[in-house]
């Protein structure tokens, strides 16, 4: 609407004063010419109806022109029916310029350019009358028009088509919103299969894009949640269980022998401390799921060989020789009590799943810019069908040693994910039978 405005007063504006100028030219010098040849007779009422016939024709741009004398009395008029004597003309206009002054005036009035001249008539410097010139131009009037007329029109249908624009483009942008709402309501109500059409290119486009990843990633996070959620109860359901069988079947044999009720509350003991374990596990996961730790450069080394230090008494009872290749001088950006969480977990499994007389091997090591912590050991292995799983919670290969071995599922999952936190990658190999190899990588921090 402003441009609309705009246009159509500016360019209006503009050719006005064009006009103006132009006459305000034209006029002056009219007026300075019949001034000049009055000066030279006088004010003489005879003799300047005289020369002003003689010279009115020289003057064509002048529809109207009036001589007066310095007392304002008309001497001359070129307007017939005004041409009778003893008429005095006093304007403003009149009085500035018998003080000497050149006065122009011009107004567009009634689809006309009204333009008027009044000019002293100077003889000998003295100011002895007053020339008036009036032109009427309906001409020049009848194009500013036209142009206004032109203009109008053209705003009308720029108008037309700039509300038909914008009503398309808005029902557009409306459906498309609508469409966003009725996504948003959708996966608010927690249905992430539910996926919003995407439409040619843009910021829509990849709005809708966006939207529909955020539905995957919510639908991944619900979906672990749920994951989460069973296997925890089923987890802890099983102790639980065992320890109210162990119970009822205490309570419900009046004449059990002392040896084997002490049996039993050593075996609820048992179970209470693996209750106990996993959850403390649970919380050490949940922890290492939280995000915002302190990152300090760690020497790898140091961390490996405090681990290895606290397992070496599982180690000597297992009869597992603990071997340690360390490279000094391996750093990374990290939080200390992560990394030693990862090798003491990785050692821990080296351990328990050995055999007597097996052996591991932890070494640390790097390579351009990336540090490698490897844990070998001679144990049990894994079968191939289960190294997708073993990082997933709860998850156990061997679910009867890894019981009596008070494993819970958890430990390589909590490796996993401190892993990806200080953006390293963690890599397996092993042989059914004759040994494993973990193998994690980090963005080395040495210079
Ligand atoms: P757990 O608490 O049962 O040890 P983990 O998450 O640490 O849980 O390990 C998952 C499973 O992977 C274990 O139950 C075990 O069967 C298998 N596993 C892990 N490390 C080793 C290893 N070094 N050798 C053989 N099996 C392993």
């Amino acid at each position: 609407m402003a441009v609309l405005v705009l246009l159509n007063t500016y360019p209006v504006w503009l050719l006005q004063r064009s006009v103006f100028t132009g006459k305000h030219t034209s006029l002056s010098g009219q007026a300075s010419f019949l001034a000049g040849e009055l000066s030279l007779d006088g004010i003489n009422p005879e003799r300047v109806g005289w020369i002003m016939e003689i010279l009115y024709e020289k003057v064509p741009e002048a529809d109207r022109v009036t001589v007066c004398a310095a007392d304002g009395l008309v001497v001359y008029d070129s307007a017939p029916i005004s041409r009778q004597t003893g008429r005095y003309f006093v304007s403003q206009d009149v009085l500035a310029a018998l003080s000497g002054q050149d006065i122009f005036r011009s107004a567009f009035q009634n689809e006309v350019f009204v333009s008027q001249m009044t000019v002293p008539i100077i003889v000998y410097g003295k100011v002895t009358g007053v020339l008036h010139i009036s032109q009427y131009d309906s001409e020049q009037g009848k194009i500013l028009l036209d142009l206004h007329t032109n203009l109008l029109m053209a705003s009308f249908v720029i108008f037309l088509i700039a509300l038909m624009l914008g009503l398309m483009i808005s029902v557009m942008l409306t459906q498309r919103f609508t469409e966003f709402l009725k996504t948003i309501g959708i996966f608010s109500a927690g249905n992430y299969d539910y996926s919003m059409p995407v439409r040619g290119k843009g910021e829509m486009a990849e709005m809708a894009g966006k939207l529909n990843h955020l539905a995957e990633i919510l639908k991944q996070t619900e979906s672990s949640r749920q994951q989460f959620v069973a296997d925890a109860s089923h987890e802890l359901k099983t102790p639980l269980a065992s320890m109210k069988l162990l119970a009822d079947s205490i309570l419900q044999t009046p004449d059990m022998p002392q040896e084997l009720i002490r049996e039993f509350i050593s075996d609820i003991g048992d179970e209470t401390d693996r209750l106990s374990h996993m959850t403390e596990t649970l919380l050490r996961l949940s922890k290492a799921e939280a995000l915002g730790r302190q990152n300090t450069v760690i020497e790898l080394a140091v961390v490996i060989r405090r681990a290895v230090r606290m397992l070496l008494p599982l180690a000597a009872g297992a009869e597992v020789e603990l071997r340690c290749v360390l490279d000094d001088g391996c750093r990374i950006m990290g939080n200390e009590d992560d990394l030693y969480q990862i090798v003491f977990n990785l050692l821990d499994n080296a351990v328990k799943y050995n055999n007597s007389g097996g052996q591991v091997i932890v070494s640390c090591s790097g390579q351009d810019d990336k540090v490698c912590i490897t844990v070998k050991d001679s144990g049990a292995g894994i079968p191939q069908k289960d190294l997708p799983s073993i990082f997933e919670r709860f998850y156990r290969v061997d679910k009867a040693r890894s019981r009596e071995t008070g494993g819970t599922g958890l430990g390589l999952s909590i490796v996993a994910h401190i892993t990806e936190r200080m953006n390293g990658e963690i890599s397996v190999e092993s042989e059914f039978g004759a040994g494993s190899e973990f193998t994690v990588f980090f963005p080395s921090a040495s210079p």
